[in-house]
């Protein structure tokens, strides 16, 4: 008899018990049951909670008031696979040029809704430019950004009756670099008076959970239905980040996105957003990602949508592009071969996506391995759709493919990578291809795009 810790579902442990028996579970908890809010646009819906499959969105760096530039990056991100393209709509000039977007996409082909940033001023916006808020597909508004003192309620009302008159959803988007600082003060006063205050970050957590609860109970009492309501309580903190939402999540039916509200840049960006996002969508919370990343000059932009879906799909939540899995290598590797090689058939693979999604669906589930040595190559591989052990060290150079668990080849010489590319591009189209007799399919619901 051994002992073990057993973990339901999203890894709290229940009980520590002699269970030798019992099989280890394992998986995220269920989807938090929120609101679906539908987002139109063109005769197009994409569905945001509900039970739908967990969305991936992003923002665009340019001018918006530059409808051109604007609109290809935004063709950039959506053929990435960003879901939702969110806009900035920060000047006049900025909301004249939005229907000139959107049409421009239109011409392009480019099938993403777009939402409007806005701050400050959006309720004028809105007002005097009807054809941006009814090419708009949602808007965002921040509570802590839409007016001062006695304006706040009358100007964030102006908004939502906006986004009622043109039957748009909205996101309301609490962010704690702007927080609402009169509710803040009062938060503090009251809590002066506490018998034991509480300390000043479960404050501020409160204040951000109150500030966007309060403020989507405002829109519904407006008129605006919860199934038009997303909420969001941004911060930059990990830690913060994760006490916010699983407090907002048990006080509220609202869906829910997620994201840090600056990620930072490179490794540290991508780390703090994969530890956050995975922590709260583990436990079932969490309806569409925005990972916040600040590019490197002259990278694109579409880093962050790539990181998004790589933290779906590593964690078995969505599939969008067949996984390479490779080996870190080590000394019993002389060469980079099997470094070039995992790396070359990533990017091919991501290249061949935009037509790959709609010629053989399933694809994105597919899993191959590139292995460095005969150590873990032939199992990993066998483990794989499709494998390649590349030989190490002091090895016979020959490198043995397995497809399907079954090894059926083995390459050799210089044109490793190409022949090893020409198997994979016939087993796509064997396995996935429409006239494919059988093959794997995802099991992931597939987006509800119509
Ligand atoms: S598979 Fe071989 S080369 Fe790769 S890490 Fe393991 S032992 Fe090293």
């Amino acid at each position: 008899m051994q002992s073990n810790i057993l973990f339901e579902s999203g890894g709290a442990p229940v009980a520590s018990r002699v269970a030798s028996d019992e099989p280890v579970f394992g998986g995220s908890a269920p989807r938090r049951r929120t609101h679906a809010v539908t987002v139109r646009w063109q005769g197009h819906t994409v569905t945001i909670g509900g039970g739908a499959p967990v969305r991936v969105q992003s923002m665009t760096n340019t001018d918006t008031a530059d409808p051109i530039g604007t609109a290809i990056q935004i063709k950039e991100l959506a053929q990435a696979g960003s879901e939702l393209v969110r806009i900035t709509v920060n000047t006049p000039e900025a909301a004249a040029a939005v229907p000139a977007i959107r049409e421009q996409l239109d011409r392009m082909g480019v099938n993403v809704p777009l939402v409007g940033d806005f701050h400050y001023n959006g309720h004028l916006l809105l007002r005097d430019y009807p054809d941006c808020a009814q090419a708009l597909s949602k808007y965002r508004i921040n509570p802590g950004n839409v007016g001062q003192g006695a304006k706040r309620g009358t100007q964030f009302a102006q908004m939502i009756e906006a986004a009622i008159r043109h039957d748009k959803p909205v996101r309301i988007g609490v962010n704690w670099g702007s927080l609402d600082q009169d509710l803040l003060a009062r938060m503090m006063d009251e809590n002066a008076q506490r018998a034991t205050p509480w300390d000043a970050q479960s404050v501020m957590y409160e204040a951000l959970i109150q500030s966007a609860i309060g403020s989507a109970e405002r829109a519904v009492e407006l008129g605006l239905g919860r199934d038009r309501i997303v909420l969001s309580c941004k911060v930059s903190g990990v830690q913060d980040l994760i006490a916010v939402y699983q407090a907002l999540s048990l006080r509220c039916g609202f869906a829910l996105h997620l994201g840090l509200t600056e990620a930072g840049m490179g490794s540290k960006g991508i780390v703090a957003s994969s530890a956050a996002l995975s922590v709260l969508l583990q436990q079932g919370i969490g309806d569409t990602i925005r990972v916040s990343l600040t590019p490197e000059p002259g990278a694109s932009r579409t880093g962050e949508v790539v990181v998004a879906q790589e933290i779906l799909q590593t964690m078995g939540l969505r599939s969008f592009t067949p996984m390479v899995i490779a080996c870190p290598g080590c000394g019993r590797t002389t060469s980079t071969v099997f470094q070039e090689l995992a790396s070359r058939i990533q990017d091919y693979l991501r290249a061949q996506m935009p037509v790959w999604r709609k010629q053989y669906p399933g694809v994105e589930t597919m899993n191959v391995a590139v292995m460095g040595c005969i150590v873990n190559g032939p199992g990993e591989s066998k483990h794989a759709n499709i494998g390649i052990s590349l030989p190490g060290t002091g090895e016979n150079p020959a490198a043995p493919v397995f497809i399907d668990g079954v090894k059926t080849t083995t390459l050799r010489g210089a044109r490793i990578a190409e022949e090893f590319q020409d198997i994979v591009n016939d087993y796509v189209q064997r396995t996935y291809g429409t006239t494919a007799a059988s093959g794997v399919r995802s099991t992931v619901p597939s987006p509800d795009y119509h």
